[in-house]
């Protein structure tokens, strides 16, 4: 029988190819391992899967020999391999997209002798992100000079607006995005438009912060607690015969579909005692030490961990703790990296040099060596989740590979997920409670809440700024404390209205307004808004005459930016006004009431990752009074002279068509109201609503973490919403409207029609058009499949991943979204 290996390919089909094993690599030739093989007469990079002696399912002259290995020792470890097999199985995912996921550093010496010898076609080959000269990389930046409207087209035009979106970008990487980037970009800087710089890579930011030394404080009976029920299961988990138990690589890849990712049932043969935790502390409680012990211990049995946390740009305080604990014990994984380093911390985990690895979501594929344990702080957070591509939840599928690893897992939260909640009730998740700050000093702080029914506007003219906010400012000003705003829009002003026809301004290829933004600009103190709209007005709204000229529309949607235009699209009026409240407007708002003071902002339009923690440092070190800012200043910084914290408008996030919209906006509140009074100050938080019983905003004022919990797992119970039930969206969208509504009304049609359908072990909701109609140019549609159990509903998928590959016009784009966290 021959010697034949299942290989991934990374073309976008969910299965593995045959190929056979040529006599001379026999023995070498291991899952796990790169070997380069011909698809439809290209030379490709895959991975191999699998490898067995045994005839072959289809015609034996069909099958081609592989062509070359690449890997000597496998790229990915035999437990990451079987996990990213069960993940593609899970989401309905093709495995060779899921496998380029845990391939970031590819080996690329050796990818580039192959390529030198005209060998690879492979797109797993991702060290594509071409080096310009030596060291020195090119990056472009947009200017502030304005184009004439309508004189840019093609990647010009979309480079630009990227730029203007995103800001400074390295060229390598406009490249990977735009086949012309290069002479758009010479077109763009003969402009005017855009400037070019060359310059070395940033140095990692992680690195730079000093290492200090770190005395592990005695734990409080909380979190020792804690620390004691996570070693024990460390201990069961590590004894002997795990070893038997989950060896990797003998865990046969089993039937994919049979991935039980939320919180799977221990297997029989494993130790009792639970191995997954939900950590349910508040913030303050200490559960950044309970993590340094829980790795400590884990690292104590010669195992390894791996840490995941929403967003690590913004958490370098977090990774210094780790640092200062562990210091060259661990990799810190983030975007920043240049390749080489991202290469050399991928080889030195996967070497099994360093053994913990720290990072944001995609750390989840990090080759940690003999996984033991992993942790995901701020579990609740919705960056957990990818939006494009393979969408996975790195939260579950944490639980998942850590089941498959014999590791331990440890959810972190202070406002857990309803969906970890719902574990722990079902007994799949053990709870480990803090219920208290760490230093006994710290209280919670005392929340207010302001009915923006009752209160107008205060002293600034500003609807949104009411009296009492005005007035908890001066005197934290007086003080000499600093004050944290929150506000959930980026931009000066959320819409541009007519005056005269009330037409709103939107984007040409999304069904959602232009946000006006007015840039950087030097003078931070402009004058405040003349004649301040009556109270309880849905914003101020001022003829964009009055306004300082410049300035840009954007979409938040997709890269469109603009120069505002003269007259209303729709009657011609010159009278366009910019309505409502953005950060930069709120930013200038305060700048104007409260001239003494130090006011800055904190968004993404200011905050590229080494800018982000400029402000943030300058924030620590007291040389701003009153921070603005979007959901970037909710994370866990520790600011400790920050008392006062203001939610300016608390109703934003609470109207979403979304089931999650209330859980979405209660965490926001009790995350940015922990920053206000740490250590042995208190704080004090006020919360601007119209709507002050919202179950949302009364339990966040509260401090009431489960009852809020408690309320809105019985919501979803009553509405039949995750986690009482199981949802999978399909989400589909075209350029021709016609051809998006067909595709969708087909699938919906065939998923009603399949057996799990028919019973009604499935409820298909749909067709319907999306709440967001149309993205990109593309309309947008969908059906929403609803079950109690996942069996039918993974039945109802696999039968229409039958219809996707053939039944469906070309010009329709299918994706399948398993669990789904985006509504809109
Ligand atoms: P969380 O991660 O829950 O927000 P942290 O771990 O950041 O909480 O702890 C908050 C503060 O309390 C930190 O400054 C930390 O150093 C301190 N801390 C934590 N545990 C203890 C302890 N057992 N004794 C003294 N201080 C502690
Ligand atoms: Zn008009
Ligand atoms: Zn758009």
């Amino acid at each position: 029988m021959p010697l034949l290996a299942d290989v991934a390919v990374p073309v976008p089909l969910s299965q593995a190819f045959t190929y056979e094993v040529p006599a001379a690599l026999a023995g070498e030739v291991r899952p796990g391992a790169r070997v380069l093989c011909e698809f439809h007469r290209r030379k490709l990079l895959g991975v191999v899967l699998a490898v067995s002696e045994r005839s072959a399912a289809i015609d034996p002259s069909k099958i081609k020999p592989l062509a070359a290995l690449v890997d000597a020792r496998p790229a990915l470890p035999a437990e990451l391999l079987s996990f990213l097999q069960e993940l593609a199985g899970y989401y309905f995912a093709p495995i060779g997209e899921v496998l380029r996921l845990a391939l970031p550093a590819i080996e690329r010496e050796q990818v580039r002798a192959l390529k030198a010898q005209g060998e690879l076609d492979g797109m797993l080959d991702l060290g594509r992100a071409k080096q310009v000269g030596g060291r020195k990389v090119a990056y472009a930046t947009a200017t502030d000079v304005v184009e004439e409207p309508g004189t840019l087209r093609g990647q010009a035009a979309a480079v630009l607006a990227l730029l203007r979106a995103n800001g400074e970008q390295p060229v390598a990487r406009l490249e990977e995005r735009y086949g012309n980037a290069r002479s758009a970009l010479k077109k763009l800087a003969e402009r005017g438009l855009v400037a070019l710089d060359e310059r070395e890579p940033p140095r990692d930011p992680f690195f730079r912060l000093p290492e200090e030394r770190d005395v592990p404080p005695e734990l409080n009976p909380a979190q020792a607690e804690a620390a004691a029920r996570i070693d024990a299961a460390l201990e069961a988990l590590s004894a002997p015969e795990r070893a038997a138990l989950s060896a990797p690589g003998k865990a046969a890849p089993s039937a994919p579909g049979d991935a039980e990712a939320r919180g799977a049932a221990p297997r029989e043969a494993r130790p009792a005692g639970p191995s997954a935790f939900l950590l349910f502390g508040v913030t303050g409680s200490g559960k950044t030490e309970v993590y340094l012990r829980a790795i400590k211990s884990c690292l104590d049995r010669g195992r390894g961990a791996l840490v995941m946390v929403p967003e690590i740009a913004l958490t370098p305080q977090l990774v210094a703790r780790f640092r200062a604990r562990f210091g060259d014990e661990l990799a810190v994984l983030h975007s920043g990296l240049s390749d080489a380093d991202r290469h050399a911390m991928w080889a030195s985990l996967h070497g099994g040099k360093v053994r913990v690895a720290i990072g944001a979501r995609s750390a989840l594929f990090a080759p940690v060596p003999d996984l033991g344990l992993i942790l995901v702080d701020e579990e609740h957070d919705g960056s957990f989740k990818q939006e494009e591509g393979v969408r996975y939840h790195a939260r579950d599928m944490a639980l998942l590979r850590a089941h498959r690893a014999g590791a331990v897992c440890v959810l972190g939260s202070a406002t857990p997920s309803i969906e970890s909640v719902a574990l722990v009730r079902r007994g799949k998740l053990a709870e480990l409670r803090l219920p208290e700050r760490a230093h006994r000093e710290a209280s919670l702080p005392e929340v207010t809440l302001v009915d923006l029914r009752r209160f107008g506007a205060g002293p600034s003219g500003d609807p949104l700024i009411s009296l009492p906010l005005h007035r908890a400012l001066e005197r934290t000003l007086a003080a000499k404390e600093q004050a944290i705003l929150f506000l959930n829009r980026r931009g000066f002003a959320p819409s541009v209205v007519c005056g005269s026809c009330g037409n709103l301004t939107t984007c040409s290829a999304c069904s959602v307004a232009l946000t006006y933004h007015r840039g950087r600009r030097r003078d931070a103190r402009p004058q405040a808004p003349a004649g301040a709209p009556a109270p309880g007005a849905p914003g101020p709204a001022a003829p964009i005459d009055e306004r300082p000229q410049g300035g840009l529309l954007r979409c938040h949607y997709c890269d469109y930016a603009g120069p505002l235009p003269e007259r209303c699209a729709s009657c011609g009026s010159r009278t366009l006004l910019l309505e409502g409240l953005g950060t930069e407007r709120l930013e200038a708002t305060i700048a104007a009431s409260f001239p003494e003071a130090r006011v800055a902002r904190l968004d993404r339009d200011v905050a590229g990752k080494d800018r982000s923690q400029a402000i943030l440092a300058r924030m620590r070190e007291g040389k701003i009074d009153i921070l603005v800012g979007t959901q970037m200043v909710t994370k866990g910084h520790d600011l400790p002279n920050v008392t006062l914290v203001g939610v300016v408008n608390a109703d934003a996030a609470l109207g979403l068509p979304d089931f999650r919209a209330a859980e979405r906006g209660f965490q926001l509140l009790v995350q940015v109201a922990g920053r206000a009074g740490r250590r042995d100050r208190p704080g004090r938080v006020l919360i601007q609503t119209r709507n002050p019983e919202h179950p949302a905003i009364a339990f966040a004022a509260a401090h009431d973490v489960p009852g809020f919990l408690e309320r809105e797992i019985r919501d979803r119970e009553e509405v039949g919403y995750p986690p009482a039930t199981r949802l999978a969206l399909i989400r589909i969208d075209a350029v021709d409207e016609g051809v998006g509504r067909g595709a969708a009304a087909k699938l919906a049609a065939h998923a009603r029609t399949c057996p799990d359908g028919l019973a009604r072990r499935v409820e298909v909701l749909g067709p319907s058009a999306a709440p967001i109609a149309r993205l990109r140019g593309r309309y947008r549609f969908r059906v929403l499949l609803r079950a109690r159990e996942r069996g039918p509903l993974r039945g109802t998928l696999a039968a229409l991943t039958g219809l996707m590959r053939d039944g469906i016009d070309r010009n329709a784009r299918v994706i399948i979204d398993v669990d789904p966290v985006a509504m809109l």
